[in-house]
């Protein structure tokens, strides 16, 4: 595995790879790396000739300031896991490199609604800097296809809008969610989980299994409000629970109004927010 520290290092390398005819498939990461990146990674390799992960904690994206100092930072293991599943190129960038302070970064994106529901609308700025990272790694690796996780749904709805807004012609992959065996959604923060909060976290993926199973029995603002009470664990907070068209982001009022239909929840272990979704219904192309 190449390891690049130097954006023009990097440029180097990929232009060549690119010149060869070969094809560049990109996985954008901020590290702690799970087997939830690792899928990322795998499907990546399955359809390119060359994949590039990075690693980046990206401070623009954190709203808080705590988070970002406390977010886990496992370098030499992540290097140690991108190698076992042979990833051809680690771009492991310093904040200098993203955002030099010669150049400015472009940061003018308006995604309108998409980002002021759910996630938009807890974390203040959070998919501004977000988009602004993702637009900047893009404009550096420009790759032909860019894998990114439906754990992060919101997000991914967001970067296919940076995608359309810039004219990229890089092609955006929604890869599954990975779970662990209990049914919580792999993510970094998971290890800052106290083993109590680590046990009682499976009740963000089984309400949205039991949701799934009522959807046509009651209307939707009952199974939200159903999905809020049942997340209320001691030490729990859940943020909101909401089903939603899964191309607006918009919520819906009832089912047959949309085609893609997704049930997004954030919710508060104690000092750990979490995320997670569940695809209801797809009936897309
Ligand atoms: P992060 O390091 O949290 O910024 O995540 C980097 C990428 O990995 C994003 O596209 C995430 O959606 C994706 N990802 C994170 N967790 C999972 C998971 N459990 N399953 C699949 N993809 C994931």
């Amino acid at each position: 595995m190449l390891v690049f520290k130097k954006v023009s290092n990097l440029q180097k390398h990929l232009n060549k790879v690119r010149k060869s005819g070969q094809k560049i498939g990109f996985a954008p990461t901020m590290g702690a790396l799970h087997q939830g990146h690792l899928s990322l990674i795998k499907q990546s390799k399955a359809q390119n000739d060359c994949t590039v992960c990075s690693i980046f904690v990206n401070p623009t994206q954190f709203d808080d300031k705590k988070d970002l100092k406390k977010y886990p930072r496992t370098t030499s293991q992540d290097t140690a896991l991108l190698e076992s599943v042979e990833t051809e190129v680690l771009f492991l960038p310093s904040v200098e490199e993203v955002y030099p302070s010669n150049q400015v970064v472009r940061n003018d994106f308006d995604f309108g609604q998409l980002a002021k529901v759910m996630e938009g609308a807890f974390r203040e700025g959070h998919f501004e800097g977000m988009a602004q990272v993702v637009n900047r790694l893009l404009e550096i690796v420009q790759p032909h296809n860019l894998y990114m996780g439906q754990k992060d749904f919101q997000q991914l709805t967001i970067v296919r809008d940076l995608l359309r807004q810039t004219n990229s012609s890089t092609n955006l992959v929604m890869c599954p969610i990975i779970r662990e065996q209990d049914g919580l959604a792999m993510s970094s923060r998971n290890v800052r989980l106290s083993p109590e909060n680590r046990q009682k976290a499976v009740v963000l993926s089984q309400t949205l299994l039991k949701v799934k199973e009522r959807l046509g029995q009651a209307s939707i603002a009952e199974l939200e409000s159903f999905a809020m009470t049942h997340l209320k664990l001691p030490d729990f907070r859940p943020e909101y629970f909401q089903i939603v068209d899964g191309v607006s982001l918009q919520a819906i009022e009832n089912l047959e109004d949309s085609k893609l239909i997704v049930a997004c929840v954030a919710c508060w272990a104690g000092d750990i927010r979490l995320i997670d979704n569940m695809i209801f219904k797809n009936n897309l192309k």
